[in-house]
């Protein structure tokens, strides 16, 4: 207990000195960061080749090229994202200032997952350090030997105090989750995503939950299908099926299921070669208990490809299952693995109908020729993100906000939306102590008139583009007039 006190307790007596918030600060902090990425990048590869059998090619592009984007756009932008932000005026403060302040909340915490242990924690990381927070980094344990690594170059290139790590599993986390933090950004699965929120929930600590789901992904009959299967190839079998935002299962017309089981057949022919277990663009699943639980899931089930699987270097081969029932175990949990279900459905109806019956996912897919099939969907149903006629890619769109709705997790960040999570939006209002007449209207002794100058200036609403804002401003300078007569 007393170990996380101090730390914690270390982070915020570095916040309060203040020396967090200065811009040129956290720029250099960014900068700092961006170095570590850069030298270390070897060793950053070997520790994610190590937990997760990734080649050097596939952890640069999952791990590294998105910290290093995520770095460029924040240090560019943080000047404009951090800036006041003029609000726009009513007849009451007209002459007034008014603005947004983006301040920093105070101390975070920040929890990764095992999938993508470097980036999930490296993320989140950034838009704190922009915010102007001091920043607790738990890495997921599971994820060692990147944790590991992440708890030894974080020290030798930031600020110690500022942004320590804490390594370990559970009772850490469960110890660290005791202490009071400003806000907690958690990334992981829903079940544990509750304990992290009932946690936070002593402290009033706001929460961002990053947590997963069944994401699925329809395919109209409408469709280029060989495109639409690489696609789908491409996102459901990288990491080994390990991907928060892998389509989980596809739904699609009878008629075409065969068709889509031959273009994926052909795409993984594409992708891996003859024998995948060779291929090393093919990953491994993270563990032994991860191992026998994914295996749990093809019993019973109708095999239409892959199903290898070897126990010792916990390879599974990419799965395909057909004609999958919607009450099969498969379907009632994320698979998080290389299994890929099919369930029919006969049109695009049932399958708006079938997705809503479930809990909102974290992403949703839907391929079609038809813009206004995609834009149907996307209108009838909801989920965290979604992309139309590809898997993944509304994710690296550093613009668009990443995050979960329901069970799929709440909040988002990645790019300026980080920053705001990590910030508190203050408002901000500085009158000038002229004008006290104009105040009358709100002080006592109350009358009708008064009422009445109180429902013009905040219910009367001007089309400025056809009075003009010379009119609004001399009308203003009336109004101010008229209450002193009328007083
Ligand atoms: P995990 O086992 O690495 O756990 C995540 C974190 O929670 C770890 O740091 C771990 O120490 C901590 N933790 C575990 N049990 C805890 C407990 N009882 N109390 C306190 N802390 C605890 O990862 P996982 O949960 O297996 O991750 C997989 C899930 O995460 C999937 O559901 C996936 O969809 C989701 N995920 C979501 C995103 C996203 O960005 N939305 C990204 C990756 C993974």
């Amino acid at each position: 207990m007393e170990k996380m006190q101090q730390i914690v307790g270390r982070a915020r007596a570095a916040f309060r000195s203040g020396r967090s918030r200065p811009l040129e600060f956290r720029i250099q902090q960014l900068k700092a960061l961006q170095r570590m990425v850069q030298e270390k990048e070897k060793e950053i590869l070997a520790a994610i080749k190590a937990d997760l059998n990734k080649c050097g090619y596939n952890a640069y592009s999952h791990e590294i090229l998105g910290v290093l984007g995520e770095l460029a756009l924040t240090m560019e932008k943080l000047p404009s994202w951090a800036a006041p932000q003029p609000v726009k005026k009513n007849l009451l403060t007209m002459r007034d200032e008014a603005y947004i302040n983006y301040e920093p909340l105070g101390v975070v915490l920040v929890i990764g997952a095992w999938n993508y242990p470097f980036v999930l924690v490296m993320q989140p990381l950034i838009g704190a350090i922009a915010a102007g927070n001091a920043v607790v980094v738990k890495p997921s344990e599971v994820s060692e030997n990147t944790a590991r690594l992440v708890a030894e170059l974080l020290p030798q290139y930031l600020d110690k105090e500022l942004y320590p790590v804490v390594t370990g599993g559970v009772p850490e986390t469960t110890e660290l989750l005791t202490q009071r933090f400003d806000h907690i950004l958690y990334t992981g699965n829903t079940a544990v995503g509750k304990i992290v929120m009932a946690a936070a929930a002593k402290h009033l600590t706001p929460v961002t939950l990053e947590l997963g789901g069944k994401s699925p992904c329809y395919i109209d009959k409408d469709c280029d299908l060989a495109v639409a299967c690489r696609r789908i190839t491409w996102g459901k079998y990288m990491n080994c099926g390990q991907t928060c935002i892998a389509p989980d299962y596809i739904l699609c017309d009878p008629s075409i299921q065969s068709r889509v089981v031959e273009n994926i057949k052909a795409t993984l022919k594409e992708f891996y070669g003859e024998d995948v277990k060779s291929s090393p663009d093919y990953e491994r699943i993270v563990n032994q208990r991860h191992f026998k639980r994914i295996l749990g899931l093809l019993e019973g089930q109708k095999i239409a490809l892959g199903g290898e699987t070897d126990e010792a270097s916990r390879f599974i081969a990419p799965t395909i299952l057909t004609d999958v029932s919607p009450e099969s175990k498969v379907m009632e949990e994320e698979i998080f693995g290389p299994v890929l279900p099919i369930v029919t459905v006969k049109s695009v109806e049932e399958a708006i109908e079938f997705i809503n019956g479930r809990e909102k996912p974290l992403a949703l897919y839907v391929f079609s020729n038809n813009k206004q099939l995609i834009k149907r969907v996307i209108s009838e149903t909801s989920s965290g993100g979604v992309t139309g006629n590809d898997v993944i890619m509304h994710y690296f769109l550093s613009t668009l906000p990443f995050g979960g709705v329901g069970h799929s997790g709440m909040g988002a960040y990645h790019g300026k939306h980080s920053f705001e999570t990590f910030s508190h939006r203050r408002a901000c209002l500085i009158k000038d102590l002229k004008m006290e007449s104009t105040n009358k209207v709100r002080y006592p002794p109350s009358s009708q008139k008064k009422v009445d100058w109180a429902k013009f200036f905040l219910l009367k609403r001007f089309n400025k583009a056809r009075i003009g804002l010379f009119v609004l401003a001399l009308l203003g300078v009336v109004a101010a007039v008229m209450i002193k007569v009328v007083n």
